[in-house]
């Protein structure tokens, strides 16, 4: 059973002391995300367990033991996300490009990065950050990056042209064809 109530996922979870303890956790996790309809990733608090195991199925299955984010990147990627507790509702959040994560049962470094061509790797990427976040008590909702309503100046011409980006894609257009992708909030005026 997935948990759906959002104060229940505000708790910070603990470690768990073996790694016994964490691999008969993640092999639960494991078998509830295979039930699942399309999750890529679970956390042990989504299923009422509040110790620090998550697994994300994206390449491949990985359970992970009491994970921690050891370093980031300071650059961010815009991601639209779902997740298995909250049915049916997408968040447009901001994720770091790269993270570095240490766990208890995987040997050194382990990288995950949005920077390549593979979608796989976005994927992995903001998915890990999801799980370690739920770990913490924190949901995609609060990392939901909302766009700043943008009020066109009245001197850009229809046909002067403008950098827009959306955070991965930049385009550079007459102001005409910009204005209503601006408005929109889904594209922002480039800052160079
Ligand atoms: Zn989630």
């Amino acid at each position: 059973m997935i948990i759906t109530e959002e104060t229940k996922l505000k708790i910070l979870c603990e470690e768990v002391k073996t790694i016994k303890e964490g691999e008969e956790i993640g092999a639960q996790l494991l078998k509830e995300l295979t039930e699942s309809e399309n999750g890529i990733g679970l956390a042990a608090n989504q299923i009422g367990i509040n110790k620090r195991v998550c697994v994300i199925n994206v390449k491949e299955p990985l359970v992970l033991i009491n994970p921690r984010i050891v370093e980031r990147s300071e650059e961010q990627f815009m991601f639209s996300e779902g997740c298995l507790s909250f049915p049916k509702k997408y968040v447009r959040t901001g994720r770091h490009i790269s993270v570095t994560v240490e766990t208890d049962n995987h040997e050194g470094k382990m990288v995950f990065t949005s920077d390549s061509d593979k979608v796989d790797d976005a994927f992995e990427c903001a998915c890990v950050q999801h799980e370690i976040d739920h770990l913490d008590g924190i949901t995609m909702f609060d990392r939901a990056v909302v766009a700043q309503p943008y009020k066109a100046p009245e001197k850009i011409g229809r046909n002067e042209r403008v950098t827009i980006t959306d955070g991965k894609e930049t385009k550079e257009l007459k102001w005409k064809k910009a204005q209503p992708l601006v408005e929109s909030g889904d594209w922002e005026m480039a800052t160079i």
